[in-house]
């Protein structure tokens, strides 16, 4: 399949450039000199976890809500996400004159169910599971109208994510290899597409963890496919990509020159290293770029950028882990 036939084109990311405008930040692209030593190439990271809500997320879910009519606004979004989705929906609804609503289950911490409150959402306490969530999503759509924008799987979500790929394109335009954390795969291929879109012999690689990697296997089958969802570190990568899916799957599968799994060690590491010695706080979602480099895991040409994807992170397990302690589950390392 050719750049120009897949469900997101290079059009349609800079068209969501334009629309989004100044409302996201434009995040720096900095060179690692100790990653460009160990690497033997230069390495450089683009800083997105200082995005505002503290991840790229809001990119996709400002691009869907300024896609809506004036009327949809008005009626309000609606999603089911505990996570950095639903923090950038609930900024995204509010700095643009509309109300999101967030369902999640009655097992969530409080101290979630505050910070997407905090953002300025409606949140709705449904039920003990991620499925009877998604229920009540289903539910309000149904019945009130309201549109769900969800967090990877849709066009306009696709689309802001890659606004990032033309941003960091037009930081470093001999960039040769991208290093994409993936999970739902709207960044990867957002990033994939706009990239592309300018040089196609850019290799961009997605990187995600070994445990329950819903896409690596759906790529691997050849279709969506469940996995088992063990808990990681990097907590943001994990969840299905929907055996529906009906953007990300293709995309994925057609611009990905590769993808990269990382065990739970070899992420703490990335984390420990970003600290340490970049002095940059992240996820373990965003050390994934990173925890590949030090395991020698990436052979491509420089320069190569890695992509730090949000910082949205519980500062408690964030010490444990700069500690070198044991981390998720007994048989984390
Ligand atoms: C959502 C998320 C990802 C994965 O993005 P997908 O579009 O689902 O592949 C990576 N890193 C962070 C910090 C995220 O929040």
């Amino acid at each position: 399949m050719s750049v120009g036939s897949l469900p997101v084109r290079f059009d349609d990311i800079r068209a969501a450039a334009a629309r989004i405008g100044e409302r996201v930040l434009k995040t720096p692209v900095v060179e690692s000199a100790a990653l460009s030593e160990i690497a033997g190439v230069p390495v450089h990271l683009k800083l997105e976890h200082h995005q505002t809500t503290g991840s790229f997320k809001l990119r996709g879910a400002k691009n869907a809500v300024l896609s809506l009519t004036v009327e949809e606004r008005k009626r309000g979004v609606v999603a089911a996400s505990t996570g950095n989705h639903g923090r950038a929906l609930a900024f995204a609804a509010k700095a643009e004159g509309s109300l999101a609503t967030i369902c999640m289950s009655s097992l969530v911490p409080e101290n979630k169910v505050l910070e997407i409150r905090r953002l300025g959402a409606n949140v709705r306490i449904v039920g003990r599971s991620q499925d009877e969530a998604q229920e009540e999503v289903d539910r309000l759509v149904a019945e009130k109208g309201l549109v769900m924008v969800p967090p990877f799987d849709h066009p306009a979500v696709v689309a802001g994510q890659g606004t990032l790929g033309l941003e960091l394109f037009d930081q470093l335009p001999d960039v040769e290899t991208v290093l994409v954390p993936l999970s739902g795969g709207g960044l990867a291929a957002g990033v994939a597409a706009a990239i592309k879109g300018r040089r196609t012999s850019v290799r961009v690689v997605g990187l995600t963890m070994e445990r329950g990697a819903a896409m690596k296997a759906s790529l691997d089958a050849g279709m969506p496919v469940q996995v088992e969802e063990l808990p990681s570190l990097a907590d943001s990568l994990g969840g299905g990509i929907g055996l529906d899916n009906r953007v990300t799957f293709a995309m994925c599968r057609d611009l990905l020159d590769d993808v990269v799994l990382l065990s739970e060690a070899e992420i703490a590491a990335g984390m420990r290293h970003a600290y340490a010695v970049e002095r940059e706080v992240i996820e373990g979602a965003a050390a994934v770029g990173i925890a590949a480099l030090l395991a020698g895991k990436i052979m491509g040409h420089g320069p190569v950028v890695a992509i730090l994807s949000g910082r949205n992170v519980d500062m408690d397990q964030h010490r444990r882990i700069i500690n070198g302690d044991t981390i998720c589950g007994k048989d984390a390392a």
